[in-house]
């Protein structure tokens, strides 16, 4: 009687333990909900449609991140249907793919705030050249943790890494070389705020310059994960695969899929 309680018992643990590794491999395949805006109301870049090509390559390849698309449209339509407050409930983050200008957002604070409860948000390229403030700095802007000021001629860089252990760094190695990309320069950037990923040390367009220029970064906004890459001007910038390794690893950080430091290093 004893023998078999105990049988019993091991058959029940053991069934037990497949029910919770069943559960768990389930959630670990559950994708994230991820809206891919790319409204612009100010310059519209041509590269778009390269940009929502490759992030939907990203997430059918990865698994691990759906889309769904506000795009342009008619009197700003999808972003005022998509992005209300109801609505962003039921993301887990938001990439701004070349945005620019004063996007309509329904609710611009609960937007924030949103992201500030815990969710990602991914920014590239003009993603900084959005929401400029005529006096000081927008609250979007303080989220970002940079702004675009200017830009000169397309330019080959060299990208120095200063994580290596960053999911959004780790497959670049010791740096990124580009051939050429439109490299901005910005304002409004304290890297005491940001965990560094990318910078150059020369200036993009007069090498004999040095000093030290912000290219991409991560930080925490509230319980959210916010990071920003200022490449993504170009087509072939985004078809790039090193760029696009940079982009998914960035993607998985934001969504708390992968680890990563997110600590300014200059404090
Ligand atoms: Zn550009």
């Amino acid at each position: 009687m004893k023998k078999q309680l105990s049988g019993l018992l091991t058959r029940a643990t053991f069934a037990l333990a497949v029910i919770s590794l069943l559960s768990v491999s389930a959630l670990a395949q559950t994708p994230k909900k991820l809206l891919l805006v790319t409204v612009t109301k100010g310059f519209r870049h041509s590269s778009i449609p390269t940009a929502e090509k490759v992030l939907g390559e990203l997430a059918a390849k990865s698994g691990a991140f759906t889309i769904d698309n506000v795009r342009q449209s008619e009197g700003d339509a999808e972003m005022s249907q998509k992005m209300t407050m109801a609505q962003l409930a039921k993301y887990d983050g938001v990439i701004f793919a070349n945005t620019t200008g004063v996007l309509p957002l329904p609710d611009k604070a609960g937007f924030l705030d949103w992201i500030k409860s815990g969710k990602a948000f991914i920014g590239m390229h003009s993603a900084s050249d959005t929401f400029h403030a005529e006096n000081g700095v927008d609250p979007y802007i303080q989220m970002l943790g940079g702004e675009f000021r200017t830009h000169h001629a397309q330019a080959g860089i060299e990208c120095l890494v200063q994580d290596k252990d960053h999911p959004a760094t780790k497959p670049l190695g010791e740096s990124y070389c580009i051939e050429r990309e439109e490299v901005y320069l910005l304002k409004n950037y304290d890297s005491a705020n940001v965990h560094e990923l990318l910078v150059l040390d020369k200036h993009p367009n007069d090498k004999s310059v040095f000093g030290r220029f912000p290219i991409a970064w991560c930080k925490k906004y509230g319980q959210g994960n916010v990071f920003y890459t200022s490449l993504g001007h170009r087509e072939d910038v985004w078809e790039n695969p090193t760029y696009q390794k940079h982009l998914l690893g960035a993607i998985k950080w934001a969504l708390g899929l992968e680890e990563g430091n997110s600590k300014p290093q200059m404090r």
